[in-house]
């Protein structure tokens, strides 16, 4: 039978939270009111997840399981496991049971309503340090003003997905996932539940300093061209700025007034607007990296092994819907 619920895991190094997070899991999707899988996707692990992880597949027929050839950070990992799930809702969490599974219920419930896209907002944060909280919260201010799309605040990638727009967004081709962004720009209604967010059950966060601040300019850069509208402004500001200093310069001249004739003002200019230059150059090469990665059109990820999925042409036929988009 065809599930009608599918929840997707991304896994990285987690094997110190992964005997409580199976445990979770078989308690939801025994709770469950209709048939479920439970998707495991290893995003290149070096521990022992992947061999949990691929054993819980072959002895569970409610688990599948697949693994990234290499780390290809938490957005494709979710990426990959939505692409491959067959329910009628999806619903994304993480693994170290920061997302409680016994949420998902109350999502269920929201998509029973009929909401399409059922997101968990985070009432409190337990365990999170307060830079990570102020530099997150500064980062969704920013993102909120520079952006055109309401990107919600306080919400991760926990998520229940309607096959409706789990198939808008796998329809947008993008290298550069921004998933939560991408799912406030898809529309259709979206409903909240709201949960505490517990700490971590085990190990360490995954997000290293420099995996957020990715994070943070995949979000800026795919959803607001507010940097390249910058370069405008300050050329225009400094220009003007320049006109100004002419005129006076020229005025100065003309009443023969006795004036700082020092070469400092123009080294301080100089270099200004040289800074400014290559500011703006930099802003450009962003842009244009990312138009760079974006024509290669690589695939998004590459697979190394999966268990536990029903042969691809079964699959694409017990869909009600059709999953060209795969080919
Ligand atoms: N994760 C992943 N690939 C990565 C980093 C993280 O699949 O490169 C997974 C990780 O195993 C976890 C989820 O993404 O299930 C969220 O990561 P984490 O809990 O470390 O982030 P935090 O909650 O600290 O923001
Ligand atoms: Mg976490």
């Amino acid at each position: 039978m065809p599930p009608v619920y599918s929840l997707v895991i991304p896994i990285f190094n987690e094997e110190a939270v992964l005997p409580l997070l199976l445990r979770r899991l078989d308690a939801l999707l025994d709770a469950l009111d209709a048939p479920a899988e439970a998707i495991l996707v290893d995003d290149g692990s070096l521990d022992a997840s992947p061999i949990v992880l691929e054993a819980k597949a072959r002895s569970d027929a409610r688990y599948r399981f697949v693994r990234l050839s290499r780390n290809f950070g938490h957005q494709i990992a979710i990426t990959t496991g939505m692409e491959r799930a067959s329910g009628h809702a999806v619903i994304v969490m993480d693994a170290d049971l920061q997302d409680p599974p016994e949420v998902a219920l109350d999502m269920i419930a929201k998509w029973k309503e009929g909401f399409e896209v059922v997101y968990a907002e985070r009432l409190t944060r337990d365990g999170e340090s307060r830079f990570k909280r102020m530099t997150a919260d500064l980062f969704y201010r920013l993102l909120g003003r520079m952006s055109e799309i309401d990107i919600p605040r306080n919400v991760g990638d926990f998520r229940l997905v309607d096959r409706k727009a789990l198939d808008a967004f796998l329809a947008m081709p993008e290298r550069d996932r921004f998933v939560r962004g991408m799912f406030a720009w898809i529309g259709f209604r979206q409903a909240v539940v709201k949960f505490h967010r517990p700490s971590r059950a085990a190990g360490e966060t995954k997000y290293s300093l420099a995996k957020m601040a990715r994070l943070a300019a995949s979000g800026v850069v795919s959803f607001s061209d507010a940097p390249l509208r910058l370069a405008l402004w300050t050329g225009l500001t400094i220009s003007s700025l320049a006109i100004l200093y002419g005129l006076w310069v020229i005025a100065m001249w003309a009443l023969n007034a006795d004036f700082e004739r020092g070469w400092s003002s123009i080294v301080v200019l100089v270099t200004f607007i040289g800074g400014a230059n290559m500011l703006m150059t930099g802003v450009l090469g962003v842009y244009v990296g990312r138009i760079h990665s974006e024509v290669k059109r690589r695939p998004l990820y590459v697979v190394e092994r999966e268990t536990g999925f029903a042969p691809r042409v079964e699959a694409a036929s017990g869909r009600d819907e059709p999953s060209a988009r795969r080919a």
